[in-house]
Parts: structure tokens; sequence; C-alpha cells
């Protein structure tokens, strides 16, 4: 992080289990004593992912902000998404030894560039799969219901078999949100609770891709056919926008409500894409950090 005292204020804001803001330009920090370590002022970066920072948000509400941080318009924990991740395997004749595979290995993004031949809109990548015994064995366990005798022959297959799965785009619905549950955790703060449907669109993509990657295994020789169901990546809940009654933050990430506040995570995507999120997450961040530091430097932070 060298000497950039922004980027040690980033990173302090990562170091308590419990953070709350108490006033606009200052965040307390506790250890698990609930002893106060530290206190620190503008400007905070919020970065625990799509879960965790519109709880963080939603917990430290207080009489300046009843209804949680960066929360003015309702819009903190709304429009959570997930990637599909759906799957299908297949047995071949020749032996495959997909273990020596890396675990997923990226094939084709054709169907994020495509629009012929499909009825929704998005897209997916998919990967072809490298699980290692244990992982698979719990997918057949929970997917099939493979158990005893049946579990040991599905199993036995494990070096003739191949499988392909994607990272898939689902729509962003206000509907589908984070928010807090009336439990709490050892801190005494509420736990976070995921509300998540899929929609119509985000059914057709997933049924178009097992079938494509049906296909495709099938006009590779495999055999016995077979699909599961999964998620992976999540994204929004404090998405960035023009305007102010639509998004958390500002195309920085900087929060509309309060503007000494970034957020700097996989919750500011507004769509989640067909590819994995994690690089694009890395560029936000660098963004941002290069943005605060030009602010600062202009003196207009
Ligand atoms: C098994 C697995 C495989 C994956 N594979 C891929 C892949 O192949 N490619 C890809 O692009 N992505 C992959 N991902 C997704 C990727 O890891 C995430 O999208 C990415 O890490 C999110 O980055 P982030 O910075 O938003 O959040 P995170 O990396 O989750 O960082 C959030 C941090 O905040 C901390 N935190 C949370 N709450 C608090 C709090 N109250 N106080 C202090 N700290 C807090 C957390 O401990 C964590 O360190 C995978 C994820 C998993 C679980």
């Amino acid at each position: 992080m060298g000497g950039d005292p922004s980027c040690h204020r980033f990173r302090a804001a990562r170091q308590g289990p419990s953070l709350r803001l108490s006033r606009v330009l200052q965040i307390r920090l506790f250890d698990k004593r609930q002893t106060e370590r530290a206190r620190h002022l503008d400007p905070v970066g919020d970065q625990g992912y799509a879960i965790e920072t519109p709880r963080l948000l939603l917990n430290s509400a207080c009489p300046q902000f009843p209804d949680g941080l960066a929360n003015s318009r309702g819009m903190v924990g709304k429009f959570f998404m997930v990637q599909s991740n759906h799957a299908v395997y297949g047995t071949f004749d020749e032996e495959i030894r997909w273990y020596k595979a890396p675990p997923s290995l990226a094939i084709t993004e054709h169907w994020n560039y495509t629009d012929s031949g499909k009825d929704f809109p998005g897209g997916y990548a998919y990967m072809s799969q490298g699980p290692l015994p244990i992982e698979y064995a719990d997918t057949v366990t929970g997917q099939r219901g493979l158990w005893g005798m049946e579990l040991r022959n599905e199993m036995a297959k494990y070096n003739h078999q191949a499988g392909l799965k994607i990272v898939g785009e689902v729509l962003p619905q206000e509907k589908n949100r984070v928010e807090l549950a009336d439990e709490t955790d050892e801190y005494g703060l509420r736990i976070p609770r995921v509300v998540f449907s899929y929609g119509e669109e985000d059914r057709k993509l997933y049924q178009h891709a097992i079938r494509f990657m049906s296909e495709a295994l099938q006009a590779a020789g495999g055999k016995d056919i077979w699909s599961a169901e999964d998620t992976a990546h999540l994204g929004g809940t404090c998405r960035m926008g023009a305007d102010p009654n639509e998004s958390v933050t500002n195309a920085d990430g900087r929060c509309w409500d309060i503007p000494n506040l970034w957020i700097c995570d996989g919750s500011l995507f507004p769509t989640v894409a067909g590819v994995n999120p994690s690089l694009t997450i890395q560029a936000l961040a660098w963004r941002i950090g290069d943005r605060i530091r030009e602010l600062a430097r202009r003196g207009e932070l």
C-alpha cells in the first residue's frame, strides 16, 4: 500500500469486526470486547462485498441517518445479483482424467457477443470443469441424491467424465435484496437476510446454456449427460449510477448522501455480465483510489 495515506485509511476501515459511523466524518473501530480502538476521519472506504457492505450501512443507522448510511432513497441492499452457475456432465469411453486440468478453464464467451439463436438478453461464458473427487462426490450426492452403491458406481466413472459450466448473467431486479434479519450475531449486530429468485429471462438463459453445453458434450462423444444447478459470484446492493434516485454511489463509488464515504467492491455493480467479476472489481478499486488521490491533490475532499 506504500505511503499513500488514503490507502491506509482504506485498510483501517477493514480491520474491525464491528464498524460504526457515529458522525459523517468519523469511523469508530471496536475490538471483539467492544473496546474502542481507533477513530478515523475521512475519506472512508467500505469494501465488504455484496452482503456485508449493505449490512454494515444498514446496521449503522443513527438519528442523522435513520434508515442506514447512504440510504436516503432506500437503495442500499437492493438489486442483489448472483451469477448462474449451471453445469452439464457426461461420461466418455476414453479416459479423460479431468483432475489434471485447471478446475475451471474458460472455453468460450460466444454467447456474450451473439444475439442470434437466443431468446434472452445478456449472455454467458462457459468453462470446462476439473473437480477433485470429493468435490465431484459432493455434486452428485447433492444434485442427484446418489448414495451407497449408486454413489460408488458413479464415482467409479470419475476418470471418464467431463463437464462444462457457465458463468451466467442474471438481470438486476429490485425485489432481490439484502436486508437485516431480526437475529443478531455475537456482537449484537443484526445478521443479513438475502432475498433472491431468478426472473423469467434468467431461467431462459440457463436453460439455453444447459441445452447448448449438452450438445457440445454429446458432439464430443459424451453419454449419460445430466445437468446440475448452482450459483456463483455476487454483485449489486450498493450500485453505482448517474441518478441519485436509482443508485447508492456515483460512477466513482462515492456515496451520494455522504461524500466522504466511498464504496469499493462488487456491491457497486449495476449488472453482473456473463464473465467472472474479480478483474473488474480490482480495476474499480484502482480507479476509485486514483480518483480519491486526485481529489485530495486538488484540495477537493
Ligand atoms: C470459491 C470461490 C471461487 C471463486 N472463483 C472466482 C473466479 O474464478 N474468478 C472470479 O473472478 N471470481 C471468483 N470468485 C468471486 C470473487 O472471489 C469475488 O467476486 C471477489 O472476491 C469480491 O471482491 P470484493 O472485494 O468485492 O469482496 P471480498 O473479496 O469478499 O472482500 C471483502 C472483504 O471484506 C471483509 N469484511 C466484510 N465485512 C467486514 C467488516 N464488517 N469489517 C471488516 N472487514 C469486513 C471480508 O473479510 C473480506 O476480506 C470466487 C469466489 C469463491 C467464494
